[in-house]
């Protein structure tokens, strides 16, 4: 028993990365490669095959001793279909029969999750929010990516797509999103966007230490953005200290919408560690209520960029544990030992 392992993937626009987890969250070892989307799914799936193949025979692994293989995607899903929907990081990628595919090239059950979920759970199970049972993570990268844990389980809601705060809206009538809405959180405080309308506000003439940077690079990021700010530069200041703002509030809609034990901030802009944490827990403190006590625990995430691939792992053996981990052929049903 103890030699058994359990395959995470972590399907990103960029790289995919794989990795071989323990029962208790260990990485014993990982891999990555650049993710091809262009050359279409049917490739990109044979390549991720390909890949936990090569992980498992590098770290010499038989083939029975793992016990499932689970993928965190870019959503939207169709989560019981084990399908990709579509996705803004996989031009052209539609309606993906990636669980089907997966399991068939694999030889092994497969597990779909949407990757913002897949880092929630690894939180819950692992990382900030080890033995909480109520859990959401805020994910700051290129957008803001959201997952919540209800009892140790994935919120899902009726269409499977819950926990969607990143396009929580926060401004009536507010800059448009790229997903069609107006407003939605992830334009006033993502690292990707807060970024955008620094380099628009210099470009409109406004003062920084940040306006040398841009004439060099063409851009910066939002850790710039921070590192300015903490060297005293006022617009790199307001600009931060706005996103802090409105993540505080999506944190204070979330108290009173999931009421979570823990709310677990990661993705790129956590790098900024205190800056980030302190400035969203004062605005907290001023925006949330003075009724009741329940405010969340705001913490940092522990397990960073890894939160994804050790959370799809995670999820495989849940399903291992709880006797759901089979693979559906067309010649029956085969369940993993
Ligand atoms: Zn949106």
């Amino acid at each position: 028993m103890s030699n058994q392992i359990a395959v995470g993937i972590d399907l990103g626009g960029t790289n995919i990365v794989t990795a071989l987890i323990t029962d208790d969250g260990a990485v014993v070892g990982m891999a990555s490669r650049r993710t091809d989307a262009q050359r279409g799914a049917e490739n990109v799936v044979s390549e991720m095959a390909e890949s936990v193949r090569q992980l498992i025979e590098k770290h010499s692994v038989p083939i029975n001793d793992v016990v499932g293989l689970g993928i965190g995607a870019p959503g939207p899903l169709r989560l019981r279909e084990g399908m990709i929907h579509r996705s803004a990081n996989l031009p052209g990628w539609q309606d993906v029969p990636i669980r089907q595919w997966l399991q068939e090239k694999s030889e092994l059950p497969v597990q779909l999750e949407n990757d913002a979920n897949a880092a929630a759970y690894a939180e819950h199970w692992v990382g900030a929010g080890k033995g909480a049972g109520d859990l959401v993570t805020l994910t700051l990268g290129t957008g803001i990516g959201a997952g919540s844990i209800i009892d140790g389980e994935i919120l899902r809601g009726h269409f499977q797509n819950a926990a969607e705060f990143g396009h929580t809206i926060v401004e009536l009538d507010g800059r448009p999103c790229t997903c069609g809405q107006r407003g939605c959180l992830e334009q006033y405080a993502s690292p990707g966007n807060i970024a955008k309308y620094a380099i628009e506000q210099i470009r409109k003439g406004s003062k920084s230490s940040l306006g040398p940077v841009l004439k060099a690079n063409g851009a910066f990021d939002s850790q710039a953005i921070a590192e300015a700010a903490l060297a005293g530069d006022s617009l790199a200041d307001t600009i931060w200290d706005e996103a802090c703002r409105y993540i505080a509030l999506a944190c204070v809609n979330i108290q009173h919408t999931v009421n979570p034990e823990i709310l677990v901030l990661a993705g790129g802009m956590s790098k900024s560690g205190d800056f980030l944490l302190g400035r969203v827990r004062q605005h907290f403190a001023a925006q949330s209520w003075k009724i009741f006590d329940d405010a969340p625990r705001i913490v940092l995430s522990e397990l960073g960029g890894n939160a994804g691939v050790i959370g799809a792992a995670g999820l495989a053996w849940k399903a291992h544990h709880n006797g759901t981990a089979s693979i559906n052929f067309a010649s029956g049903v085969r369940s993993a030992e």
